[in-house]
């Protein structure tokens, strides 16, 4: 391809607004143009790569079975009210109407459509399992859509989903999938670790994520260097302690704590350190109020305790309630005296003589001791792991790492083959909800995550699995009639092997040497000075090896090397 004849507007200058390295790199390299918040144009170089991306993806997605369709965009609000999400979305689902004033969703994911398909075309368990995999827009009116393509509001998914009458067939297909995932991942060369996540207030299901490692990433990945285990930090597992028998003989006793609202100015006061120390939560888990002791260096884990109630709908008690519920403000709230059902961390369960709020502003409680001084209903994980604790495994201490989460896959089980009436004949004539997997890749935010971890300080450095092109044939002085006569040569001669980018803009060498780097070919071949004695240069951009070579050995370097 020409670039004379191409649209690649890069830019001189960074541009200020973008906070994420690929977002910058892709502005600059002339990639892609917003067009409002989180919806961009992707541009031509982007699309090559894209199109790479997804013929991988769509390689072994057909290597484990699946079959590709295409849905519609345009959702009928029926379907989603039927599986109760048309509600349960929320705002991130972007809803229209037709000229009937009928309403639809545009798709963010598609288990809707797909399950109504299904129950009206599939009748035996003996067409199963099936998979059906599409690579499609998404649409999702993000809270904050950021980083370019890492977080769109419009961006392209290719999502998969399994249909099985039992549940070994869905764990070979979820254990296929799961290699495929790695397959894709490992191909356009991201550093990525496949995560134990949550799977969200439903449980019991079983999910991974595919995190690419990356310092811009949003999710935090849990790992130790003992053993393959790797967790989202929303699920990994605190350790839990052997309980010991606590018998305090020291008195409850109630303490003056003028303008103490935080666990740290706590322990000062009381000249403890903060490990000492409590913190209580109030939360709201549907219309019932509960309240959860952490160690006062600990975070809540609401994804934790949405799973422990099993309810999605769980959030911290505002201001106004908790002075309802307790005549109280944050800062002073305690167990002790209170109607609340009170819930233990783990960690709490072997501390004793500990301070409390009163639930009076400047008052604690010392000494206080659970089952003495207040009732608890039950002990559980509730909070964040550290770095530094025992993993799950006992394979070592944990350490943290920053992902980004490029892929997900899910088993469903029948949330929706029950919620939408999507049944099959078994082998004895019975009726029974088909068991369910899907299976996420972000396409567009897989494309940024590799700019993430492929670049340098002058630009993308393309792994060749997805390089928009292999080579670019850069004339440095389009004057030198010579030079472009062996330009246009090795451009066609080149281009017979390979996809050649060649810039044939009448531009002075330094744009058109920046403008290369900033896009990342593999490889460029200069025709500059050397051109006289037939000598060309061909450089690497990774490795930044630059060779001299005769006209007559660039392919053949290039076939060697390549
Ligand atoms: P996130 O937690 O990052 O919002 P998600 O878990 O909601 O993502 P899924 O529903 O699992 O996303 O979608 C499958 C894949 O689609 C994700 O693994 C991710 O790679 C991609 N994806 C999700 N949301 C976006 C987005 N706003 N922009 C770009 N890609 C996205
Ligand atoms: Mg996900």
């Amino acid at each position: 391809m020409r670039q004379s004849r191409m649209f690649i507007p890069t830019m001189r200058e960074t541009p200020q607004d973008a906070e994420s390295l690929s977002h910058r790199l892709m502005l600059k390299a002339g990639m892609i143009k917003q067009m409002a918040s989180g919806i961009y144009t992707y541009l031509p170089i982007t699309k090559l790569v894209l199109n790479n991306i997804e013929q991988i993806v769509r390689e072994e997605m057909n290597a484990v079975g699946g079959v590709e369709i295409h849905m519609p965009v345009l959702h009928p609000k029926e379907l989603w009210q039927e599986s109760g999400r048309w509600d349960a979305y929320g705002r991130e689902l972007m809803r229209i109407q037709d000229r009937h004033d009928r309403d639809f969703a545009l798709g963010p994911t598609h288990e809707e459509m797909i399950t109504a398909l299904l129950r009206d075309e599939l009748k035996s368990y003996k067409k199963l399992p099936l998979t059906l995999f599409q690579i499609q827009t998404k649409f999702r009116d993000e809270l904050r859509p950021r980083f370019g393509l890492l977080r769109g509001r419009e961006f392209i998914m290719k999502d998969a989903y399994s249909f099985h009458s039992n549940e070994a067939s869905l764990d070979e297909t979820y254990k296929d999938m799961y290699n495929a995932y790695s397959n894709i991942f490992s191909r356009v060369e991201l550093n990525y670790r496949a995560v134990e996540a949550d799977s969200g207030a439903i449980g019991g299901s079983h999910t991974h994520e595919f995190m690419a490692l990356a310092d811009i990433g949003e999710d935090t990945v849990v790992y130790t260097d003992g053993s393959n285990y790797a967790a989202n930090i929303e699920k990994a597992a605190c350790p839990v302690p052997e309980p010991v028998e606590t018998n305090s003989s020291k008195e409850i006793e109630k303490v003056e704590t003028p303008g103490v609202a935080t666990c740290a100015v706590l322990a000062e006061h009381l000249d403890i350190t903060v490990e000492e120390t409590t913190k209580t939560m109030i939360m709201r888990i549907g219309n019932d109020y509960a309240m959860i002791l952490l160690r006062g260096d600990h975070e809540l884990n609401d994804i934790k305790v949405k799973s422990y109630f099993k309810t999605d709908d769980v959030d911290f008690a505002t201001d106004e309630e908790i002075r309802n519920l307790l005549n109280a403000t944050p800062g002073s709230l305690g167990p002790v005296h209170t109607e609340l059902p009170v819930y233990l961390d783990h960690q709490v369960r072997n501390m004793q003589d500990y301070p409390t709020g009163a639930n009076e502003s400047g008052y604690h409680f010392v000494n206080v001791n659970h089952e003495r001084d207040y009732e608890v209903v039950d002990y559980d994980d509730f909070r964040f792991i550290t770095e530094g604790e025992m993993a799950q495994d006992d394979s070592g201490p944990v350490k943290f790492m920053k992902g980004i989460e490029v892929g997900q896959v899910f088993k469903l089980g029948t949330k929706y083959s029950e919620s939408m009436n999507l049944n099959v004949l078994d082998e004895n004539g019975r009726s029974v909800p088909v068991l369910m997997g899907c299976y996420g890749v972000g396409v567009s935010r897989t494309l940024s995550a590799i700019i993430e971890s492929h670049n340098d300080d002058r630009g993308i450095i393309w792994p060749k699995a997805v390089t928009p092109f292999d080579i670019h044939i850069i004339t440095a002085n389009p004057k030198d009639d010579e030079g472009v006569k062996i330009a246009e040569d090795l451009y066609e001669s080149l281009g017979k092997r390979y996809r050649v980018l060649y810039d044939d803009r009448k531009e002075r060498a330094g744009v058109k040497f920046a403008d290369s780097d900033l896009i990342g070919l593999p490889y460029r071949v200069v025709i500059g000075r050397g051109a006289k004695e037939g000598k060309v240069e061909v450089k690497a951009r990774r490795s930044e090896e630059s060779m001299d070579l005769s006209i007559d050995d660039v392919l053949q370097y290039l076939e060697v090397n390549y």
